[in-house]
């Protein structure tokens, strides 16, 4: 969209604010309000200054003057903002550009929710306990699963996927989300309830071009999470809220195009050419520094168990879900792969740029994956399942794979040491936080003990 469309939107809606959006470090949207009044086109030429010292894991309080340039391409209006509000975020540097590889990577995340009536937090000295109700009111606790209420007519545990109503009762609410993503300029394509009991949901959006879709995986969150709260119910992305549940993740679906021609359909293994199988390849050697921004909670490693439909083991397979790459079935023009081990709590803009440049990094130094597999991983011994690589374990091994492993990150200048470091430090606080805590298990497993 050029400028002047912009401005056109703005006098045909007689909008009466800007919000200029940006994402942080942690993922999380921030935003400035700017009356239109005070909007002109000049502003696109523009660098607009904010105080980035209170944005965590940006600039020091002495150095914290930040500029963000306005991306044309990404306006669109708000559908929840009462006075007509446009949308425009910051633009973000495409790694892509001037490797020769490829003059396009495609995007296509899933990512998945829960929806719950609301979450009571009661934090004490010494420890934090919770209380979450489900929007289908299946839970009273996370923990209580042999003696919750009647669960007669609502889906049971891993039963979500995907009944008519009344037992999904949120199929009003996902297409009210849909709606408001189609209002964003996101191209859904279908929603359903997801395996996991109580509240579980996908929306599958249209893949696009790395920046295009990080701007529209926040699109998705932003629609979720108000459509969530209109309806009095808060929406979560956390990977793994219900224990004894499936998780949530973000699978994200990639291929490379040159010329307009995809570079991923070949006569190898499950119909992928040299080019896709050495992305793999890439995206396997460094899958562990890769969780640090795929997986970036300390709650993500929660999810990364075996039995649940999300990876531990980096292998790949056409239709084996335990496996951490999938190679789903399709045409030639949606020949791709699907990375199965990110989450949706990642910030999309780091998260696929860091993955394109492992696989990139596969495809210069001809990274072999291996042979696919068609085994259930789950169902491996221990003695075959020790000898396949895992992904990192948790927080505080992604993020010390990381910091070993990150040269493949500095490309075409997409991460300098400096944002590698400070994502590091803004991380290690969340490990560090949870090692202070004692769980709830910790009683049942050592008071007595
Ligand atoms: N919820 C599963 C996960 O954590 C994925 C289920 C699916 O295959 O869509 O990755
Ligand atoms: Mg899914
Ligand atoms: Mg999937």
């Amino acid at each position: 969209m050029s400028v002047e469309n912009v401005m056109k939107i703005i006098k045909d809606n007689d909008a009466k604010f800007v919000s200029m959006r940006f994402t942080d470090t942690r993922g999380m949207v921030q935003h400035l309000g700017w009356p239109v009044s005070n909007f002109s086109e000049e502003l696109f030429e523009e660098d607009i200054m904010f105080d980035g010292s209170s944005i965590a894991g940006w600039q020091p309080i002495n150095e914290s003057d930040m500029a963000m340039r306005l991306d044309p391409h990404s306006a669109v209006i708000d559908p929840f903002a009462q006075e007509t509000t446009v949308i425009i975020r910051c633009s973000i540097y495409n790694p892509i550009k001037g490797d020769g590889i490829a003059d396009t990577a495609y995007f296509g995340p899933e990512p998945e929710f829960f929806v719950f009536d609301g979450v009571r937090w009661a934090s004490g000295m010494d420890s934090v306990f919770y209380e979450i109700n489900s929007y289908e009111g299946a839970w009273n606790s996370a923990q209580d699963f042999d003696e919750g209420p009647n669960l007669g007519h609502r889906p049971g545990v891993k039963g979500g996927y995907f009944p008519v109503p009344p037992i999904d009762s949120m199929s009003d609410l996902r297409a009210a989300m849909c709606q408001a993503m189609m209002d964003m300029g996101v191209t859904v394509e279908k929603h359903h309830h997801e395996v996991g009991t109580a509240g579980q949901a996908e929306i599958g959006i249209k893949y696009n071009t790395l920046v295009r879709m990080a701007d529209q995986t926040q699109s998705y969150k932003y629609c979720v999470k108000n459509v969530a709260a209109a309806h009095g119910m808060t929406a979560t992305f956390m990977p793994k809220p219900l224990v004894g549940d499936n998780g949530s993740g973000m699978h994200t679906h990639q291929s490379l195009f040159k010329d307009g021609k995809s570079l991923f359909v070949g006569d190898m293994h499950c119909g992928l050419s040299q080019e896709a199988l050495y992305y793999i390849g890439g995206i396997f050697k460094h899958a562990r520094a890769l969780n640090a921004f795929t997986n970036p909670s300390t709650n993500s490693y929660k999810r990364l168990v075996p039995g649940f439909e999300a990876p531990v083991l980096l292998q790949y397979s056409s239709f084996n879900r335990s496996a951490s790459c999938r190679i789903p079935f399709s045409p030639e023009a949606g020949r791709r792969v699907e990375v199965r081990f990110p989450d949706p709590l990642a910030n999309p803009y780091l998260a696929y740029s860091a993955m394109l440049l492992a696989g990139l990094d596969g495809i210069k130094n001809k990274f072999d994956p291996g042979l696919p597999t068609e085994l259930d991983l789950y169902e491996l011994s221990s003695a075959d399942e020790k000898a396949i690589p895992h992904v990192a374990a948790s927080l505080a091994e992604a993020l010390a794979a990381l910091d070993s492993d990150r040269d493949f990150l500095k490309a075409g200048n997409v991460f300098t040491d400096n944002t590698i470091d400070s994502y590091i430090d803004l991380l290690t606080e969340d490990v560090k936080a949870m090692q202070l805590v004692t769980h709830p298990l910790e009683f049942e497993m050592y008071y007595s003990g």
